[in-house]
Parts: C-alpha cells; structure tokens; sequence
C-alpha cells in the first residue's frame, strides 16, 4: 500500500486492501441499535451481532453477513459517507468528515488499536438477552 495512500487518493481510487485496511476491527458496527418508532432516532446498546466473534472483534460469518444480517452495515467507497447511524468514531467516518485518519489509527500510529477504541470485552451476545430486554441496555453512546 502506498504510504499515506488516504490523503492522497478518493476512496474509489484505493484497492480493494487500501479501503479495508481503513476498518479497524472496533466492532461498533456490530453493536445493536434500537429505533425510536416515534421520531427515528438510533440508539446504541451494549449487545452485539450473534455473528460477532468476542475473540477476533471479527464478523464469523463475513462472507454471508448480509444475508445472515440484512441490516448489516457494508461499507462501500459507494455508500460510505451516506450511513445516519454510522458509528461516531468509525475510521470511515472520520476519514468522510475529516479528510484524514486520527492518530490513534494503525495505519498513522503503527500501533494495535487501543482497547478503549473496541468493543472487545465491552459488549454481550444478543443471543444472551431477551428482546424485550434490550431497552434496559441502552447506553448514551457508542463511546460509553
Ligand atoms: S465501526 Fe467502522 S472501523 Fe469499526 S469495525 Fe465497523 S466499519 Fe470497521
Ligand atoms: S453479521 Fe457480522 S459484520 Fe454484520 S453486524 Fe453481525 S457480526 Fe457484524
């Protein structure tokens, strides 16, 4: 990859390794999001996808997880700036919104990302918890 390949390029310029080297495997697309029938507003909770694996931060059924999940967020260089719930601090995200990517990244830090920026150990199976409980798992934000 050509180093500083995002500032240098859009993304429907980077290979297919460029765009996904960008996800850092946080995991917050893969958090449940409860909908406000009201007035549309996304909420996020502290349950996770049944595909999600707690070990890897990884889809275990990535090759099929938009049929698996047909709410499953699939970023594209197509749909990427589009997404309202997308998650704050999506790499995606902040590249969209800022033209560049934080310092935190592994791409600019040359570092594992930092356990305060993943899901991992933070989040439980929906599987886990009945759905007429998933209100009570709210949180204010993805960030909490
Ligand atoms: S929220 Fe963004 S950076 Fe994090 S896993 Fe999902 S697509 Fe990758
Ligand atoms: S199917 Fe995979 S990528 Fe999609 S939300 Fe579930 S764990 Fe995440």
């Amino acid at each position: 990859m050509t180093k500083n390949f995002w500032k240098e390029k859009k993304p429907q310029e980077f290979t297919s390794e460029e765009w996904e080297s960008i996800c850092t495997r946080c995991g917050k697309c893969c958090q449940i999001k409860l909908e406000d029938e009201d007035n549309g507003d996304i909420f996020y909770t502290d349950l996770v996808c049944r595909y999600f694996d707690h070990e890897t931060c990884c889809c275990s059924q990535y090759e099929n997880r938009c049929t698996l999940v047909p709410t499953c967020l699939k970023l594209t260089p197509e749909n990427w700036n589009t997404i309202p719930w997308i998650p704050q601090d999506c790499a995606y995200n902040i590249l969209n919104k800022t033209g560049n990517l934080p310092e935190w990244h592994p791409l600019v830090s040359g570092q594992p990302l930092p356990s305060e920026r993943s899901v991992k150990g933070k989040v439980v199976s929906e599987n886990l918890v009945p759905e007429d409980e998933w209100e009570d798992h709210i949180i204010e934000d993805e960030d909490d």
